[in-house]
């Protein structure tokens, strides 16, 4: 039995970037990982420009009180007609660039006017409030490097040095079939023996969530015959299978054996935690193939840990996960556990900081347990006696 690091390596070595596509820029691509240098075409701000709406002035003229006369206006968007000239100022507005002449600019706020001219009561320092032309980048330069995330910030930059496309990875197409002879789906009333499929919308729900495109594949009975068509179609359009159910070691658990005959060849096949353990891990080529166990919170845990970081270094993050932070408990927990376990928790904004509450769970088919869950704490097989404010490792759910 595979340990959940090793297992992760695993995992990991064989989840390899897709490739890039140019893609039109906007709200849909947040997420999306940049796989190129995105260098600025101009300097930016591309002239010395205003941050204050007050008064251009040559701070020579101004070393104390003083009056100076007012020769033009000039707002944002328009460029000064004229320079300002010893005992003149022009007034201008936040973002406007500055006149030739003029070194600073004083804010409206201290100022007086004064007839046709205005009044100044204090020096002012040459410079002052002033952006030069190419503070915030030059041409040439590269603002946003390939690897970034792109998130709102990232959008707006490359707006502003003119990109409306960019190469970006691509993101993984997941297929996802449920299995088993019971599962039944949402619009069914179960019969006898039969109960509803969780996982099917769960896991699209999952692979959504990881920034990943999931294709849902229905149900595939307990038939090899059935398992295999499935699984080739699953192949053929994904480029990640995920499965839930039929990978133990119970008569009916097929998926293993397809896979087999699918071409698909298996590099784990059970991990030492709880829940999830009979996971499967194989390749066809590129692709990858997941085998959950058939139980909700066991897909749900088995797709954190492994799938979700796969799906993120397939779509280029150089940071795929899962990452476990230490949040400190804000209540006792006391359990024993026989592997390492992945624990439902929720976290709470207490004045201390961020704390961590365990949710009651009742085992691997207890999805309510996972309702509120916004994280999970990773605990050691063995006794566990934690006191409140004892900081445990956490996975953020969503992060
Ligand atoms: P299996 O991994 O196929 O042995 O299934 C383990 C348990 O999970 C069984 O109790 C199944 O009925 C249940 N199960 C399997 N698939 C699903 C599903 N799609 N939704 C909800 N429960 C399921
Ligand atoms: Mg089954």
């Amino acid at each position: 039995m595979t340990e959940v690091p090793e297992a992760l390596a695993t995992v990991l070595d064989r989840a390899r970037p897709l490739a890039a596509d140019a893609v039109a820029l906007g709200p849909a691509v947040l997420g999306r990982v940049l796989s190129e240098d995105v260098a600025s075409d101009i300097d930016s701000p591309p002239y010395a420009k205003s941050i204050m709406d007050g008064y251009a002035v040559r701070s020579a003229d101004v070393q104390g009180p003083a009056t100076l006369t007012v020769i033009e206006e000039v707002a944002a968007g328009r460029m000064p007609t004229r320079a300002v000239g010893p005992g003149q100022a022009a007034r201008i507005m936040t973002g406007a660039p500055i006149p030739d002449g003029a070194d600073a600019v004083v804010p409206h706020e201290v100022t007086v006017a004064d007839g046709p001219g205005v009044r100044f009561t204090k020096a002012v320092r040459a410079g002052q409030f002033i952006l030069p032309r190419g503070r915030e980048m030059k041409a040439g330069e590269v603002v946003v490097p390939a690897g970034t995330v792109l998130g709102p910030a990232a959008l707006g930059l490359l707006a502003a040095v003119g990109r409306t496309a960019a190469l970006l990875h691509a993101v993984a197409r997941v297929s996802i079939l449920s299995t088993g002879d019971e599962v039944v789906e949402a619009d069914q009333s179960p019969g006898p023996g039969q109960i509803r499929n969780s996982n099917g919308p769960m896991l699209q729900a999952l692979a959504a969530r990881a920034g990943a495109h999931p294709r849902y594949l229905g149900i595939g009975r307990d038939d090899p015959a059935v398992l295999a068509r499935l699984v080739r179609q699953g192949l053929d359009d994904g480029d990640v299978l995920v499965l839930s159910g039929g990978v133990s070691a119970g008569k009916f658990d097929f998926v293993p054996g397809v896979l087999r005959e699918a071409g698909v060849e298996a590099h784990l096949h059970k991990v030492r935690m709880k829940p999830g353990k009979p996971l499967f891990f194989g390749t066809r080529g590129d692709k990858l193939v997941f085998g959950l166990p058939g139980n909700p919170l066991s897909s749900f845990v088995g797709f954190e840990l492994f799938v979700r970081p796969a799906l993120r270094k397939l779509a280029g993050h150089a940071v795929p996960g899962p990452t476990f932070v230490p949040v400190p408990l804000t209540s006792e927990l006391v359990t024993e556990n026989d592997r390492p376990t992945y624990a439902p928790a929720r976290l709470e904004v207490t004045p201390a900081g961020l704390g961590v509450r365990p949710a009651p769970w009742f085992g691997s088919a207890d999805l309510r347990g996972f309702l509120t869950a916004d994280a999970l704490l990773q605990l050691p097989a063995g006794p566990v006696n934690y006191g409140a404010g004892t900081p445990v490792p956490a996975l953020l759910l969503g992060l």
